[in-house]
């Protein structure tokens, strides 16, 4: 999939996964996003970058945070956003996924934002569309959400500045989470310490370890003096058998609550990519509380897509 993201020059074209990237790749997102960061707080918080380019986003799965800041930030770039609702088109009518792309492809567009449901979805697009077409990967399956990762990333430096002394650790459904594989990858690129992973042995999945984590079935031991924790929902509509006895077991033992807090550093960052299920995997109190950067998260969810989207458009040299 490496050469498929990126052009002759090792800019990158499309971005569909963070497998294959490098740290200096994954920087320069961060360093760009840092710089559009500042600009709601600015008058105009208003780019030219992308003026004159058509953007479509095309979201065949469910999304709040991620499509509205996918569509925020292509306004911020003044490209002009086509959202499509996959519900009303004629893809539920039968079209295949392919012709719908064609007919997009015809009204002159430049850049596909995919959510989809089936993994490599993004990267079939990408092989199949215009040459001067950027896709951007918004989560496909179980495979990938980058730009969720990115937002992460962006997340961490910004509370804890560097990567390589940290001990993140994530909890929750690792074996369902296009996130947490994501965010393995970019967190292993970016060089922290340790990556932990705690969840029930249902939940992780087969050789976890060659990700490059650390599992635990345990969670207090899991937060042992971490620095980052990361929460994931369980991913039930894509439970196929029953992997858990019920939502209050699972909060029993692997639930974050305020008591078990207390085994992470004192001054620990608790995020979450949303929705969270408050009662299930995190306790309200905790959610709501002063180490939660979830809302932060949220933010700093724009300034990395207009970062991704700014990026690949630039790679193609017609835009500067
Ligand atoms: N919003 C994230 C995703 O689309 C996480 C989740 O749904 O639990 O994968």
């Amino acid at each position: 999939m490496k050469d498929l993201q990126l052009n002759k020059e090792g800019r990158l074209k499309h971005f569909l996964t963070i497998d294959g990237l490098n740290k200096d790749i994954l920087t320069e997102i961060l360093d760009v996003a840092e710089s559009f960061s500042t600009m709601p707080a600015q008058k105009v918080n208003k780019v030219p970058l992308l003026r004159g380019k058509t953007i479509v986003n095309l979201f065949f799965e469910n999304s709040t945070r991620t499509r509205t800041t996918f569509e925020l930030a292509a306004t911020r770039l003044s490209a002009d956003v086509l959202s499509i609702n996959i519900a009303a088109s004629a893809t539920s009518k039968g079209e295949s996924l392919l012709d719908t792309i064609r007919n997009l492809e015809a009204m002159h567009v430049d850049m596909f934002v995919v959510r989809h449901a089936i993994s490599g979805a993004g990267h079939f697009i990408a092989q199949n569309t215009a040459p001067h077409i950027s896709v951007i990967n918004a989560g496909d399956g179980q495979h990938a959400h980058p730009t969720q990762a990115m937002l992460d990333m962006f997340t961490i430096r910004q509370y804890k500045k560097k990567f390589d002394h940290l001990n993140v650790v994530i909890i929750g459904d690792i074996l369902h989470s296009r996130v947490a594989r994501s965010q393995i990858q970019a967190l292993n690129v970016l060089g922290v310490k340790e990556i932990r992973v705690v969840a029930p042995k249902t939940l992780l999945p087969q050789n976890v370890e060659s990700l490059g984590v650390k599992p635990f079935n345990n969670i207090e031991q899991g937060l042992e003096g971490s620095d980052v924790i990361m929460m994931l929902r369980l991913q039930k509509e894509r439970m196929t058998s029953a992997l858990l006895p019920n939502e209050r077991e699972y909060f029993k033992c692997f639930g974050l609550t305020e008591e078990r807090l207390k085994s992470a550093s004192h001054d620990a960052i608790i995020m979450h990519p949303g929705p969270i299920n408050r009662g299930v995997e995190i306790e309200s109190s905790i959610a709501d509380g002063s180490q939660s950067v979830i809302l932060q998260q949220v933010t700093n969810g724009v300034a990395i897509r207009m970062a991704i989207m700014s990026l690949t458009m630039q790679s193609k040299g017609d835009v500067s």
